[in-house]
């Protein structure tokens, strides 16, 4: 429990804050609204007027499968493959400290088994995929992974969500191979704390990973930052200034609970006292039309070449337009981050069933998909995987 503490206390300049009485409020209010009977029916009041606006979506694609339409009429197009389980870092929020059991290769989805398993929701209508892990450019055949996938008929666009440590080096050739899309981890611009995040140096690698990929023509290089009290929120306004000059854009992601990570209410930095940090620092903030699947409340700021976002999971969930599907390394199918249920495509897969075997098998799966997360005290009480194995 003491997570941050001793870090904070043994690194120098480092700027260390109590909760203020405010946070506690908007907290324990939180709490109670979480429990009210009120919450649960704007809970559904919000749910089906955004799963009434998706239905009205005109960009929704009518030859999206039954197979990947859930119970609320969420239409999932957009798949996570996490393709390892390790990791060249030791977040502590992904990964608990005395590390994670990982599976043996021989457990692992192979290449084929990959192809095979996004083939057929490519077929059935996905038409994003993102690359998790662990880290997934630490997979020694990743090139041709994505040079595989990126030609699946069907498939406009291919991501990848990495820590840079490797990506740098990787990245001509994983163009080539038709990754369209980049995501970069960075908590911290201050190397020091980098070290203590992630037990591991390399900031300057990560840092390297994303001048190079804008120099690659990826528009905008998307940075995520997990806030954490009395660890970054003093930095917001330092990552905001990475986007006065280049397109990027800026995420800031509430702090989320998962096995290991020793979550705690009080390092979570809401999104209103982000936004209101922001706001403070910078006139012509101007919130940007989301779509209704996006995950992130986005802005643009006057005179800033990129964007800045806000991940709200915790505080202001967006599972009413949830489109995403999570296959992990080790071939079990997951319909959401926080449930706990999970389903293996690779044991039928190996046992030779045929594709319908397993649209049957995908189809149950994302029709017994809840409404929402269950809200953060309960998500943080409930046995999940540490983020290191399901890929974020
Ligand atoms: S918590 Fe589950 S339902 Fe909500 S947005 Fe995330 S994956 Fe989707």
């Amino acid at each position: 429990m003491v997570f941050f503490s001793r870090g904070v206390s043994a690194l120098s300049g480092w700027r260390c804050r109590r909760v203020n009485s405010s946070v506690i409020s908007y907290l324990l209010n939180d709490f109670k609204a979480w429990n009210s009977p009120d919450r649960h029916h704007d809970l559904l009041t919000g749910m089906y007027s955004t799963c009434a606006k998706l239905s009205e979506d005109p960009s929704r694609d009518a030859s999206v499968s039954d197979m990947l339409i859930d119970s609320f009429g969420r239409m999932h197009t957009y798949l996570r493959i996490s393709l390892t389980e390790r990791c060249n870092l030791r977040c502590q929020y992904c990964m608990p400290a005395e590390g994670v059991d990982l599976a043996p290769s021989s457990h692992l989805l192979s290449q084929d088994e990959i192809i095979r398993l996004a083939n057929l929701f490519v077929t059935s209508g996905v038409n994003k995929i993102r690359l998790t892990g662990g880290e997934p450019t630490i997979r020694k055949d990743i090139e041709e992974i994505c040079s595989r996938l990126s030609s699946l008929d069907g498939l406009k666009a291919l991501a990848v969500t990495t820590n840079g440590i490797a990506l740098a080096r990787k990245l001509p050739k994983l163009k080539e191979c038709g990754l369209s899309s980049i995501n970069i981890s960075l908590d911290t611009l201050v190397p020091a704390k980098f070290e203590f995040m992630t037990r591991r140096k390399g900031h300057n690698k990560v840092l390297e990973s994303i001048y190079t990929a804008i120099d690659h023509g990826y528009d905008p290089v998307k940075v995520n930052c997990v806030v954490m009290r009395d660890f970054n929120v003093d930095e917001i306004c330092d990552f905001v200034e990475l986007t006065r000059m280049k397109p990027i854009n800026v995420r800031f992601i509430e702090f989320m609970p998962f096995d290991g990570n020793v979550w705690n209410v009080k390092k979570l930095v809401p999104y209103s006292e982000m936004l209101d940090i922001v706001a403070s620092h910078y006139h012509g903030l101007e919130r940007i039309k989301d779509h209704p699947s996006d995950t992130a409340k986005n802005y643009r700021i006057e005179g800033h070449c990129g964007t800045v976002s806000f991940i709200t999971s915790m505080t202001e969930h967006f599972c009413a337009g949830c489109n995403r599907l999570r296959l992990l390394a080790d071939g079990n199918f997951k319909v959401c981050l926080f449930g706990p249920s999970e389903v293996s495509l690779r044991d039928p897969l190996r046992a030779g069933a045929e594709d319908m075997e397993l649209r049957e098998i995908i189809g149950a799966a994302v029709k017994r998909k809840k409404a929402a997360h269950a809200g953060m005290f309960d998500i943080a009480k409930t046995a999940n995987r540490p983020m290191i194995q399901i890929g974020g």
